[in-house]
């Protein structure tokens, strides 16, 4: 589009000339002449034979007579001006008069030559006439240039992709490209003429500054990354990266600055150069590329690598970097600081009734929450699955974690709406204090973790902190797995019996089977320490369907020992109220042992309930229907709603143990209150599990709870001493006393 112009031909060539006259003897001698100095002449007779030879050919000079008959030298201008032919024209006349060279000489003629004239006149003439047209041609070839080479300019700095600017030495805009509008939104004007402060956040002003005071100093470019303002307030942020470059008073000197003047108004820069020395800075040159996107795909993948994309939350990875600045710190300045282990109870429960999405959206809401909790400086990351690790940089007494950890348990333990769904999760706080639990990154998280198995392990929803006593039964999961596995043939389980008490009279009426695990190494390991990872490896249906064999077995023999009312109750897991043979199989347990199945009672959790309840009501009826009872057991801590109650062939609700702890303080007591009316209003048996103490036996036994089991009698225990238990009973039949 824009060619370099092509050079106009130099005047060493040849000039083409024209004679025109009606005298051919004048003529003839002419074209000698002139031919003699060097110019290819050509003759025309007349006016009219003029007129047709310059259309034929191009003529640098016309040597053109003014009085001619037919078609005179003025009407041949006439024709020259009207054919946009620009030969340089000296008019030859006879004629002295002024009017008629003038009038010639206002249609362009570049000179007059009068007859007569001698020779020297008439060449010098011709040489100074084609000098100077050459000169005028030469000149607008030039300007032609300039403009060309402008326009090419322009459109090189505004096509662009980056934006152009150039700023004063006070740091005001002097120039800017056509880019400013399309990415910023600002007219060229409304920019020009204000200080970059305008565009800028204070952060990045400071960045800039710095920059241009660099490039003072000396550096001859600088790169810096910014935000610049667009018009219209935007949420999206447009991020920039600018190079800057110093315009030295020596650039914008006369002889330089004719070639970009048109280019690169720098009307207010070349000002400042005219007193400036040449290496004086009068000025800043720059471009500002958009890297917003590139800014942004930097930025998703450094979240990515550092944070848990579900939730929002720092990573293991960014989380053990924060660990380490703040052990670092707590070094230096002799502090503590705590690592919480939080791992939710019942999650999984959740996940796996009501579905990946629901768990997901749990798991977002329960992240929510914690943030809650916490103080500026504070790390809270998720580690995976339902683990979250939270970071108190500085602690000063352990009352500080206390009051966290309580905190926690208060927030997680109300209800999460999922839906139509009310969710109830609970969590187990495990907490490791820098130094005494650990000085290292790994040391800490690993204490904190084992400490959380510690809560798991006997009650769950609670906190613990980190003991050196504990590292002996920190077995790893993996470990536990494997010897689970060989548990059951090395007869290394057993079932351990908790009496359920009569509430007001004291009797044992029943008993609860509960597994125990006597390690070879690691001595008894409680249920909650392996039962969820024995769900998880299916494990759980060959463990159950043992203990139910077991107790049968065990509890057949005290009936026949003369104790025919004692009922046992025995825990089940998802996993087998799901399969198929579930009635079978208990039909046939009770058939081989002979056990009445009066005697047994199953039990249940309501989240099992909201499961598909058709099949389910099926088996429980069937079960029902041999006689064998059924119960709820944590009941309050689920999140069904309640309907089921009615179409389920249901017996018993055990309400959870949490209630019964609460009862301490008399707010809370009333939800056991609402449990224990509901009961009675649906004609249901109640078990209040948990007791631990006289004042919640009192006042369960006064809201009308039947029966009662926990602590307060004892703990599960072997058969034989269950066993002892049932007889001392017989023996002191009278009144409430704790068996141990
Ligand atoms: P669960 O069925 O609700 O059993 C009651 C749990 O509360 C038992 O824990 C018992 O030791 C504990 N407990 C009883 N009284 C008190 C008290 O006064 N205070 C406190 N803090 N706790 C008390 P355990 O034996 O550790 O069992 C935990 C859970 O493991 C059981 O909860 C049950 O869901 C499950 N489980 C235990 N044995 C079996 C089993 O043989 N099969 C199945 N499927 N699950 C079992
Ligand atoms: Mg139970
Ligand atoms: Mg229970």
């Amino acid at each position: 589009m824009f060619h370099e112009p092509q050079l106009v031909p130099s005047t060493k060539t040849k000039s083409r000339v024209l004679v025109v006259d009606d005298e051919p003897r004048l003529l003839t001698s002419l074209q000698s002449l002139l031919q003699l100095h060097g110019y290819v002449v050509d003759i025309a007779e007349g006016g009219k034979a003029a007129c047709r030879k310059v259309t034929e050919k191009n003529y640098e000079l016309i040597l053109l007579d003014l009085r001619m008959p037919e078609c005179d030298g003025h009407q041949v201008m006439n024709f020259l001006a009207e054919n946009g032919i620009d030969s340089a024209v000296i008019v030859i006349s006879g004629e002295t008069s002024f009017t008629a060279v003038s009038q010639a000489l206002r249609r362009g003629a570049y000179d007059y030559l009068k007859k007569p004239f001698s020779n020297e006149e008439l060449i010098s003439t011709a040489k100074r006439v084609l000098e100077k047209k050459q000169l005028e041609r030469d000149h607008a070839h030039m300007h032609r240039r300039l403009k060309e080479s402008s326009i090419l300019h322009q459109y090189i700095v505004d096509s662009s992709p980056d934006i152009v600017f150039m700023l004063d030495k006070q740091g005001c805009f002097t120039f800017l490209n056509d880019k400013v509008v399309n990415l910023l939104g600002y007219s060229k004007e409304e920019l020009k003429g204000k200080h970059f402060s305008s565009v800028l956040s204070s952060k990045d002003l400071l960045s800039l500054t710095e920059a241009i005071e660099d490039l003072e100093r000396g550096t001859t470019v600088r790169n810096v990354e910014v935000k610049i303002k667009q018009r219209v307030e935007s949420h999206t942020k447009r991020f920039f990266e600018l190079t800057i470059f110093p315009i030295f008073a020596s650039a914008l000197s006369p002889t330089k600055s004719s070639s970009v003047s048109h280019a690169y108004p720098t009307r207010g820069l070349s000002a400042a150069s005219q007193n400036a020395k040449p290496d004086d800075i009068i000025g800043i040159y720059g471009t500002a590329r958009d890297i917003t996107e590139r800014k942004e795909a930097q930025d998703f993948i450094n979240f990515q690598a550092y944070h848990d994309l579900l939730t929002g939350l720092p990573n293991r990875a960014l989380f053990k970097d924060r660990l380490n600045m703040a052990i670092a710190r707590c070094r230096r300045h002799h502090n503590r600081l705590a690592v919480l282990f939080l791992d939710l109870d019942r999650f999984k429960v959740v996940n796996d009734t009501l579905g990946h999405a629901m768990g997901d959206r749990l798991l977002q809401s329960v992240a929510e929450r914690l943030q809650k909790c916490l103080r500026e400086g504070d790390t809270l990351s998720r580690f995976g699955g339902d683990e979250f690790v939270l970071l108190l940089p500085e602690v000063t007494t352990p009352d500080d974690v206390r009051g966290v950890a309580r905190k926690i348990l208060r927030l997680i333990k109300a209800p999460f709406h999922l839906d139509q769904h009310e969710v109830f999760v609970g969590v187990s706080i495990g907490i490791a204090v820098f130094p005494d639990a650990g000085s290292s990154i790994d040391q800490l998280i690993q204490a904190a973790d084992v400490a959380m198995y510690h809560v798991k392990k006997r009650a769950k929803e609670g906190y613990q902190f980190f003991s050196d006593t504990m590292v002996v039964n920190a077995s790893n999961r993996l470990e536990i797995e494997r010897d689970l596995r060989k548990a059951l043939a090395n007869n290394e389980l057993h079932v351990y019996y908790q009496p359920k008490v009569d509430a007001l009279n004291g009797e044992i009426i029943g008993v609860e089977a509960l597994v125990r695990w006597q390690h070879p190494e690691h001595g008894m390991i409680y249920p909650s320490q392996f039962i969820p990872l024995a769900e998880e490896t299916r494990l759980i249906v060959n463990i159950s369907e043992w203990v139910l064999g077991k107790a049968c077995e065990e509890v057949k023999k005290w009936i026949e020992a003369g104790y025919r009312h004692v009922q046992l109750a025995v825990n089940f897991v998802q996993a087998q109220i799901e399969h198929p043979q579930f009635v079978d199989l208990i039909r046939s347990t009770l058939a081989h042992y002979q056990f009445p199945p009066e005697n047994l009672e199953v039990e249940l959790t309501e989240n099992m309930i909201m499961q598909d309840l058709e099949p389910l009501v099926a088996k429980l009826q069937a079960l029902a229907k041999e006689g064998v009872t059924i119960a709820i057991d944590d009941f309050g801590t689920g999140y069904s709603s309640l309907s089921w109650l009615k179409k389920l062939p249901i017996h018993t609700l055990k309400v959870d143990k949490s209630f019964i702890q609460d009862i301490r303080d008399n707010d809370e007591a009333c939800i056991v209150n609402a449990i224990v009316s509901m009961a009675h209003g649906l004609k249901l048996n109640i078990v209040a599990e948990g007791v631990e103490t006289e004042h919640q036996l009192d006042y369960l036994r006064k809201l009308g709870c039947q029966e009662v089991q926990g602590f307060y009698f004892s703990e599960a225990r072997p058969a034989e001493e269950a066993m002892e238990m049932l007889s001392a009973y017989k023996q002191n039949s009278v009144g409430l006393d704790r068996t141990h």
